[in-house]
């Protein structure tokens, strides 16, 4: 999720009607205070967890017909018995008009949520970030950066992509979590053995983002969006121009629409996604998010291979490596995810959602 490439778009686009300096797309490391988890909080689960009437795995179901809460069930947490991610936590948790405890041993089983509509994350964002006066962005001070599907910075479970792989390059310092390595060590070797990757490499260029670092990109448009609304409120758009402002205004206050996430947790923060492409000799893109690259970004190659073709040969060498894809954005892979959580392919079954819309927007479960 997150397509930087997009996002860069819709910011291009303002800078152009309101002169606002471009965003800078690398975010420059700083030390964030920990902030510990703070009940209730919602989330979305990631995998069917049985929902038990006391805090053990020997407990009787709280409904004797649905043992399980699915995949994909929104639940407000509302107590935890242990520390969450820890050996034999578990989580007291309301769903679908029914209360008990679920298994959260494991930071993986579910995904923070922070806020998921205009309205809820209006107020998230205004009550934990500020916007920058000059550019799309925001400083988020009041994160909860502990809790379900997020690592944070200098986490032991996070560790330095190697750059010394044959066939697969790394921009700058990415760090993952070790199924994650494994996983681009193991597409290294498939790329090896395939014959049709000849000329090609994989580039890895975003993999574990911090919780503040992607609520600070979401909350910053969605601020900037609220504040341009405002703004015209008051004085209603008459030019195209400002027409334009008007309509850009209703996507930024909806991060989905805009090829980002509603602020909270994602594979991205847990370490265990990463946007890749295929790059040819000259270091050009191949793929990107979006099938035709919006008419944006870096020039992919086409006079060699297409984006269609370069992005199932991505799939079958990912499949293959283990990883599977958003089935809206080409360069999003995650591992070790179930089958279950939706909008996700793989292998050459992700053709089946060619060309990839690049927004979340066009996905039913998010
Ligand atoms: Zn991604």
């Amino acid at each position: 999720m997150i397509s930087r490439a997009r996002f860069a778009k819709l910011t291009f686009t303002f800078a152009t009607l309101g002169g606002a300096a471009l965003l800078a797309q690398t975010t420059p490391e700083r030390e964030v205070e920990a902030s510990p988890t703070s009940f209730p909080f919602e989330a979305r689960l990631v995998t069917a967890l049985e929902l038990r009437q006391q805090p053990s795995r020997d407990a009787a179901p709280v409904s004797e017909h649905h043992r399980s809460l699915a995949a994909a069930t929104n639940v407000k947490v509302l107590a935890a018995s242990g520390t969450i991610g820890t050996s034999g936590a578990f989580c007291k948790v309301e769903a679908n008009g029914r209360t008990g405890w679920i298994r959260c041993d494991d930071t993986n089983l579910m995904l923070t949520k922070f806020c998921d509509s205009i309205d809820s994350c209006k107020s998230y964002c205004e009550k934990t970030c500020t916007k920058h006066s000059n550019d799309m962005k925001s400083t988020c001070t009041r994160v909860m950066t502990e809790g379900p599907g997020m690592l944070p910075p200098g986490s032991p479970a996070l560790k330095t992509i190697p750059r010394s792989m044959k066939h697969v390059s790394v921009s700058g310092a990415q760090h993952a979590t070790q199924l994650v390595l494994d996983g681009l060590a193991k597409l290294d070797d498939v790329i090896d053995k395939d014959p049709s990757w000849r000329g090609y490499k994989v580039l890895v260029k975003d993999c574990y983002r911090s919780i503040v670092e992607e609520v600070e990109t979401e909350c910053g448009l969605v601020l900037w969006g609220h504040h341009v609304r405002d703004k015209l409120k008051n004085n209603p758009p008459t030019t195209d121009a400002e027409k334009h402002q008007a309509h850009l205004a209703e996507i930024w206050v909806s991060p989905p629409k805009a090829g980002l996430a509603w602020p909270g947790a994602d594979f991205h923060t847990s370490g265990n996604a990463c946007d890749v492409v295929v790059i040819d000799h000259e270091q050009k893109w191949a793929t990107s998010c979006a099938a035709d690259n919006n008419g944006y970004g870096p020039p992919h190659t086409s006079k060699a291979i297409d984006v269609h073709a370069a992005s199932k040969m991505l799939d079958d060498a990912m499949s293959k490596a283990g990883a599977k894809r958003l089935d809206y954005e080409m360069w999003h892979y995650e591992w070790g995810m179930p089958a279950d959580i939706g909008c996700r392919c793989q292998g050459s079954e992700c053709d089946k959602h060619w060309p990839p819309q690049c927004s979340s927007a066009s996905c039913g479960a998010h």
